[in-house]
Formats: C-alpha cells, sequence, structure tokens
C-alpha cells in the first residue's frame, strides 16, 4: 500500500502515461500505477545499488518486468529516447537536489508534458527552476504525513512568455497560497514559531542576519492573515 504522500503524487499522473520515476527507491509508485492499470510502461530509476537492486527484485516477483524497467542512473540519464517518456516523477527529496537533477538532465525534457515533483523542502528554489526553463505550474498540494510537511508541484512545458512568479509565490506556492488550506498555515505557522525563536537568540551585532530572518517572518506573517 502506497503512503498518504506517494498517493497524492500517483493522482497526478494522467492514464496511459509514459512514465519516469526518478529516485524510485524500491519502485512501490511504478508498481502501484501499473496494478492499477493506469499505466503501462515504466522507467524507475535509481542511483543507489541497494535500493536498486530491491526494486529489480520486487518488480521481477510482481510480474512487471515487461512494464518497468528498473535502471541504476544518476537523476534522468536513467531515460532514453526511445523510452518516449511524458511523464517524470521525482520525489521524496529536497528542493534543491530536484533542481540539480532537472538542471543536470534538461536534454531529456524536450518531450516531456508533465513533471510531478514532491519536494520536501526549498519549494522555492524548485519554483524558480521552473519559471526559468519554460515550466509553467499548474497545479500544487500540500499535505501532513507522520508529522512532515511536503510539497507536491506539478509543472507543464508552455511556449508563451512564462508569467514572472513574485517572490511570495516562489516562497509560498501561487496555488497553495491563494488556497490557504488548514495544513499550510500549520507549516508556516511552525516555521514562523522557529524564526521567531532564531531571532530571539540573535545578538543585536548581528545585523545583516536579523534583517533577513525578520524579513522572512513579516512574509510569513502576511501570508497568514
Ligand atoms: N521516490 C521515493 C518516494 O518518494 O518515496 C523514494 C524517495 S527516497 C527518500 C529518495 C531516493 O532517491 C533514494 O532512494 C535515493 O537513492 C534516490 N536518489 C537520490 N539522488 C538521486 C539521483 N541523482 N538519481 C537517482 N536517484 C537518486
Amino acid at each position: 500500500k502506497l503512503s498518504k504522500r506517494l498517493k497524492a503524487v500517483a493522482d497526478y499522473v494522467d492514464k496511459g502515461a509514459r512514465l519516469a520515476d526518478i529516485g524510485s527507491d524500491h519502485a512501490y509508485l511504478p508498481t502501484y500505477l501499473v496494478q492499477k492499470n493506469e499505466v503501462e510502461f515504466a522507467v524507475a530509476g535509481e542511483v543507489v545499488k541497494g535500493p536498486f537492486e530491491i526494486a529489480k527484485n520486487h518488480v521481477a516477483q510482481a510480474n512487471l518486468k515487461e512494464n518497468i524497467q528498473v535502471r541504476l542512473a544518476n537523476g534522468l540519464a536513467a531515460i532514453e529516447n526511445v523510452d518516449k517518456i511524458d511523464t517524470i516523477v521525482i520525489a521524496g527529496m529536497g528542493g534543491i537536489l530536484i533542481s540539480e537533477i532537472l538542471e543536470a538532465g534538461k536534454g531529456k525534457l524536450s518531450s516531456v508534458k508533465r513533471l510531478i515533483l514532491q519536494a520536501n523542502n526549498h519549494g522555492d528554489t524548485l519554483r524558480q527552476w521552473l519559471i526559468e526553463h519554460q515550466f509553467v505550474i499548474k497545479a500544487e498540494q500540500i499535505l501532513l504525513e507522520a508529522g512532515k510537511f511536503y510539497e507536491i508541484i506539478v509543472a507543464e512545458p508552455t511556449t508563451n512568455e512564462n508569467p514572472v512568479l513574485s517572490a511570495n509565490d516562489l516562497l509560498f506556492g501561487p496555488f497553495l497560497s491563494k488556497e490557504k488550506s488548514v495544513i499550510f498555515q500549520q507549516k508556516w505557522q511552525k516555521e514562523l514559531n522557529t524564526l521567531n525563536k532564531i531571532i530571539d537568540r540573535l545578538p543585536d551585532e548581528q545585523t545583516e542576519k536579523r534583517e533577513e530572518v525578520l524579513t522572512e517572518i513579516a512574509k510569513i506573517k502576511e501570508v497568514l492573515q
């Protein structure tokens, strides 16, 4: 059974998609989608040998070797042109690592129709990368599982002039900050509490750092209003 987080990611994969799940760990996501008949072909990319071997065994035991190609590869190097991948999932990593994987694999993105990215943190870095590379954010979701907050960002390529995202949209998410769900408010309230503690301990001499934190605090207070 998939975690609530991975289930939420899976829900953004269209029926019939040709899927690449990068950093697939045990290939749970592609296995679930093929078994549900949502997807017929998937690549599960994993850079670490241990999880790669487990994923391969898992796929073989489930009798899904025809449908899921498990590959030991760094980032988007797992994808080959002949795969005709149109949907890429990168989940369970920090926003900076996800951006780095996309940047290093830019050349593999020309035929891709949808990116489904689940960042554990640094959503701002990821959104910045997307808008700088002709991707437009189509949907966002925030969820809480086992005490941790997770953001999902769904993006699609655009040929239009990309709308510039404000600093607030980059940080909070253009959709998430409009919706202001209870989970969203909890996440940023928690962040605010942390920053308040930091500012209490920061000595007055550290003017620059204090200013940085105070700016962040002001932004969060504003979005929480
Ligand atoms: N995607 C799964 C999920 O969301 O539950 C697994 C997340 S797990 C925390 C992150 C996985 O990504 C690990 O198995 C790690 O080895 C793999 N990984 C990290 N960097 C990678 C890269 N550059 N290329 C492929 N896999 C990577």
